[in-house]
């Protein structure tokens, strides 16, 4: 493998030093490793618009909370820096916690309001201070000049947009589109706990954004009517709802039931598939369908499925 794997802070730094003063734009993907296709396209958005590509694979404690994951998340370096060279990375940066929180460490970056709703009220808002800690800790070793994300998680992106708007920080995010399987579920690190039939109700996730954008598109403006069409479609295959929401798009305000939508808007789920949390998202009068639907037969942008 000819893919350098760089595990201390100093030489990332030293190195991006280098390769900034030779005149060569420097991307950054951050990643929590187990590699998949949405990050690969990360990887490749990211080349596309930087001369080098750091990626970091980092399972970041902070974010996790007592009773989440953190443990068992899966790890497996070798895979991802195979992957990541593929998809055309230059080097990955695997530092050990110790690294990115040396001992005795006190600081913290928030992100008022944005992290409060959605994922920062079940996770709670701890969840994403973690993100923008390590992030402001990564953008600051590197300083790149791109830096990619996915839209997958909408509310992580929305919170890096304005921490970045907020700090002044010298970097250009790029928001890059949810990448799905087949049958329309959302690529994640996550999706390898489930077991076969709960891999095949959590294509309840895309079919029910996709219940939602086509209701919408018939004129369905009711905050209250598109939650309950979605949470009927998750509950169908026993998913268990942590919640479904629609948002204003920019500042994640929840709309009430009560409520009836603009022409842009945030609807954002987070469901437990047996014991695996997975979230999803799509913004209605905006997006293409996951999956679309036609005439009771489901139809894949592949073809029927
Ligand atoms: P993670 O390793 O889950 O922390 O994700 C690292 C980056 O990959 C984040 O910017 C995610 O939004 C992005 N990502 C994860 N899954 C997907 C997906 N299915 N499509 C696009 N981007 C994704």
């Amino acid at each position: 493998m000819s893919l350098p794997i760089l595990k201390k802070v100093e030489e990332l730094r030293t190195h991006c030093d280098l390769v900034r003063a030779s005149g060569r734009r420097v991307g950054l993907v951050p990643t929590m490793g187990a590699l998949h296709e949405g990050h690969l396209s990360l990887i490749r958005k990211a080349r596309s618009e930087a001369d080098e590509v750091i990626v970091t694979v980092f399972v970041n404690p902070t974010q996790f909370g007592p009773n989440e994951d953190f443990e068992r998340y899966p790890r497996n370096l070798e895979a991802d820096c195979r992957l990541a060279e593929e998809a055309g990375a230059h080097l990955v940066f695997a530092p050990n916690v110790e690294a990115m929180y040396p001992p005795g460490e006190k600081t913290r970056v928030t992100v008022a309001d944005l992290s409060a709703p959605l994922c920062g009220a079940s996770r709670g808002p701890e969840h994403f201070t973690g993100v923008a800690t390590v992030v402001t800790k990564l953008f600051a070793v590197v300083g790149p000049c791109v830096a990619a994300f996915g839209r997958k998680d909408y509310q992580q992106l929305a919170i890096i947009q304005r921490m970045v708007r907020d700090l002044l920080l010298p970097v250009q995010i790029v928001p890059c589109p949810t990448v799905r399987e087949p049958d329309g579920l959302a690529a994640s690190s996550r999706n390898r706990y489930l077991d076969e039939g709960w891999r095949r109700r959590a294509a309840a996730i895309p079919r029910a954004l996709s219940l939602a954008q086509a209701a919408f598109a018939s004129g369905e403006r009711s905050a209250g009517r598109l939650r309950a069409l979605v949470r009927a479609e998750l509950e169908e295959q026993r998913l268990t709802i942590d919640y479904v929401e629609l948002a204003e798009s920019s500042t994640l305000e929840i709309y009430a039931d009560s409520a009836r939508l603009p022409a842009r808007a945030l609807l954002a789920v987070a469901v437990l598939a047996g014991g695996t949390r997975l979230i999803d998202n799509l913004l209605l009068g905006e997006e293409a369908a996951p999956v679309a639907r036609l005439g009771g037969a489901v139809l894949t942008s592949g073809g029927a499925a």
